[in-house]
């Protein structure tokens, strides 16, 4: 006689979403992969493939044996060449005790909020904001609270607005300097004066600065330049978009030494630190960072214009062209459609027209499209074209 066996199912305690950008990215790469042709708009990285420099580090480092556990906080000359390149580009005043190599700038911001953010305590998220953030507050119990800017105002936050989003139970406030999605970038005044009411209500800045390479029309403004309110404010960094080493994982962390001593225990307690031979790779990519992204910059820079104005002529719009990042972040009215499902109209996008997108309610704001352009332009041409019909 035959036992029956009940099966068994997992299931979780956790809050989890999975990411809309790497979810729409891996249906397009589906699509691919079973030889349909896609227009792949959704995740946004520089396509580019590595800088020789960048790879002869990589190999020379396999060569020379260096494949072991490298030290938990990151080999020791990227971390000081990281420092070097912060203090020199941005006028901060990191050491080698301030800065942390992570397994790309998510993971970094994973564990920042894990290590700071209690269960119930409240951190304040711009919107409209990159979908992760909201997803790892959630995941650790907090909660997240939206502060809404508008494309009338220039997606830009509203000082009276933040302020009336502090609660007794807030303990963090996230700035995506050189917005994912809207490519919004702060002024120094404007800048001084977010962390002027941080450092009034006690808050920890959590400053996302990973777009800072590419930024188009104007300079970049660290929130770590404010040297008076070093205390609480946490840098990311990362290698993925100054150097387009999206898939090499390697991210930074600046910030006060007794925030990274705690960061460094969470990540000998999971990752173990990040790959050696990327570690070798991003030190050589910090090295030439002078040749490197200026290269990258203007590559996109090229790029955004022709997305930008091939869009606006096929669609006869006046989008404008966002001053930093990787992405266009358009109203579905750009496209001449009524609907405001922009869920639904990516979901079709996609199997009708091939073009992968990424929809505005992921972003925290519906009736809106996310297009990243770091494609080649060939390829970014295609892909509106093939919207369009
Ligand atoms: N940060 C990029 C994006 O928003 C990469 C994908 C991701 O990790 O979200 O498309």
């Amino acid at each position: 006689m035959k036992l029956k066996i009940k099966r068994f199912m997992f299931t979780t305690h956790l809050l989890l979403e999975s990411s809309s950008t790497v979810a729409m990215n891996s249906l397009a790469a589906e699509k691919k992969a079973r030889g349909e042709r896609v227009y792949n708009l959704s995740a946004g990285e520089p396509e580019l493939p590595a800088h020789p420099a960048v790879a002869a580090a990589a190999m020379k480092a396999i060569y020379a044996g260096k494949t072991l556990y490298p030290p938990v906080a990151g080999i020791p000359e990227l971390r000081a060449a990281a420092a070097d390149w912060m203090n020199k580009t941005y006028n901060t005043a990191y050491e080698i005790k301030n800065t942390l190599v992570t397994c790309g700038g998510k993971f970094g911001i994973f564990s920042i909020i894990q290590a700071f953010v209690k269960p119930s305590e409240e951190v304040i998220i711009i919107s409209p904001y990159w979908v992760s953030y909201p997803a790892i507050v959630r995941l650790f119990g907090a909660n997240p609270v939206f502060v809404n800017t508008t494309e009338q105002d220039g997606w830009k936050i509203n000082l009276e607005k933040l302020k009336s989003a502090i609660t007794p139970e807030t303990k963090m406030l996230i700035i995506n300097n050189g917005s994912n999605p809207t490519g919004v970038l702060y002024s120094r005044a404007e800048m001084q004066e977010i962390l002027r009411l941080a450092a009034d209500h006690n808050l920890i800045v959590l400053s996302d600065e990973v777009y800072s390479g590419l930024t188009y029309d104007s300079d970049y403004i660290s929130a770590a330049a404010f040297l008076e309110f070093q205390d609480r404010v946490i840098v990311v960094q990362s290698c993925s978009k100054h150097f387009a080493m999206t898939g090499w994982r390697v991210g930074l962390i600046f910030g006060p030494e007794s925030a990274i001593k705690i960061l460094i225990s969470i990540q000998s307690q999971s990752t173990t630190g990040t790959s050696s031979i990327s570690q070798y790779a991003a030190l050589s990519a910090i090295q030439n960072a002078g040749e490197i992204i200026p290269q990258v910059r203007i590559t996109m820079q090229e790029r955004r214009d022709v997305f930008i104005n091939t869009f606006n002529q096929l669609f006869e719009t006046e989008l404008k062209k966002p001053a930093a990042g990787l992405y266009s972040f358009f109203p579905l009215s750009a496209l001449g459609v009524v609907e405001k499902d922009s869920v639904d109209f990516c979901r079709r996008a996609l199997s009708v027209g091939n073009v992968a997108l990424v929809p505005g309610l992921a972003f925290g704001v519906e009736g809106y499209l996310r297009a990243a352009f770091g494609a080649n332009q060939a390829e970014l041409i295609a892909s509106l074209q093939s919207l369009k019909k």
